[in-house]
């Protein structure tokens, strides 16, 4: 342990009190050695001090996890109360995060909590050209969202990604945690061709109607929101519209005892104030289908259940190298998901997976509750 403080505070040193900052994380499990085809680092499991939870240290120094990005649910006031200086309006892709990022050489995808992502490195060269841009910027890294239906980690994708899956850069910043303003980062991606979120242009905070028509434009498109963003860099926010919410609830509703209730409250009051604000046409119906979703999930739980089977979620992607399918499923191993791998096999230069996850816990609530069983409320 004291050989580990020694060289966490020489990568890393706070103001004060760098090796108790660095004894304490370790003894509460806070930090975690890793490695990676013989790249060695340790990965931040909770937060520590100032630096986030996924912020990952090697040889070469520091790399920040992705700063979290506060939400609003009414649009416009949100604007006016937090907006002061011009800002731009993009597309909130639905996947997962991922850092592309050069460490010790080697180009990886680094997951939100740090892990280096198996299924995303494995596919990087298909995803973008990135030996271009690290070469001129090792400093720099690519804050991406991965997307498509065949993402292993969501059952949803935007409707315009018909197959696989797809990259999208939407930040770029310093391995130390600095992210950079819009400007600089439309630059950099277009110098060096990378696959970028849409940008819907630049509005000040008096415009806040255009931006609502925006919001009713994603809303019928089946996006999932929006991301704005100071033009001198400062603090983003988030919103997201109706279509989506109903869309996570009908994603999700039949894993209700695996989900905290909390998921689905949230979404139903943001739900409730983006359709007073928005006002679609369709209001009542959205408000109708809401009910649909959940109830129908449940029913359909149960149906699954009587017939002998467990409530899974289903998942069909594509690798390059078969040490990287192994990796993939190990790092679910020492996580509490179960998974079922259905099928596996060579197509066009991929190896295909098909494979499950099992909710145990909604499957055998489901079970016993249709058996009679009885519960405290
Ligand atoms: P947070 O940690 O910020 O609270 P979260 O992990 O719950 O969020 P979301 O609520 O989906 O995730 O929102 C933030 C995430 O949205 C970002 O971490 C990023 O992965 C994703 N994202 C998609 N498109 C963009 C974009 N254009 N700009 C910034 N983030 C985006």
């Amino acid at each position: 342990m004291e050989d580990l403080v020694e060289r966490l505070s020489q990568l890393y040193s706070f103001k004060k009190d760098t090796p108790l900052v660095w004894q304490s994380a370790l003894s509460k499990g806070k930090v975690r050695e890793e490695e990676w085809e013989g790249v060695r680092f340790l990965r931040l499991d909770k937060p520590v001090h100032s630096l986030e939870r996924g912020t990952i240290l090697c040889e070469d120094g520091i790399v920040r996890g992705y700063p979290r990005i506060r939400r609003i649910i009414n649009l416009t006031n949100g604007i006016r109360r937090n907006l002061t200086t011009a800002f731009h309006v993009e597309e909130k892709v639905d996947g997962y995060n991922v850092r592309v990022v050069r460490l010790c050489g080697r180009v990886v995808a680094l997951s939100r909590g740090g892990y280096v992502c198996p299924f995303t490195t494995d596919r990087l060269e298909d995803l973008l050209d990135y030996e271009p841009f690290f070469r001129d910027n090792p400093h720099l890294v690519l804050c991406c969202e991965v997307a498509g239906p065949e993402s292993p980690y969501n059952t949803e994708s935007p409707p315009y990604i018909k197959e696989d899956v797809r990259l999208f850069v939407f930040d770029i910043m310093e391995k130390g945690g600095r992210v950079l303003p819009p400007a600089e980062r439309y630059q950099l991606v277009e110098k060096y061709g990378l696959p970028s979120v849409r940008s819907y242009g630049s509005f000040l905070p008096e415009e806040a109607d255009r931006v609502l028509q925006i919001a009713r434009e994603m809303d019928r498109e089946g996006l999932e929101g929006m991301v704005l963003k100071p033009v001198d860099g400062g603090r983003y926010l988030k919103y997201t519209v109706p279509s989506s919410h109903i869309n996570d609830i009908r994603a999700t509703a039949i894993l209700l005892r695996d989900i905290p209730c909390g998921f689905y409250l949230k979404r139903i009051l943001m739900l409730g104030f983006a359709l007073r604000e928005l006002n679609p046409a369709d209001h009542t119906e959205r408000a109708h289908l809401l009910g649909e979703v959940f109830t129908r999930a449940i029913r359909d739980a149960q149906e699954l259940v009587l017939s002998g089977r467990d409530i899974t979620e289903q998942f069909s992607v594509r690798f390059r190298k078969k040490q990287n399918v192994e990796r993939f499923f190990s790092l679910f191993r020492t996580a509490p998901v179960d998974v079922r791998i259905k099928d596996q096999h060579h197509s066009d230069g991929y190896i295909r997976v098909t494979f499950e996850r099992i909710y145990r816990r909604s499957t055998a609530f489901i079970r016993s509750s249709l058996k009679g069983a009885t519960f405290v409320d």
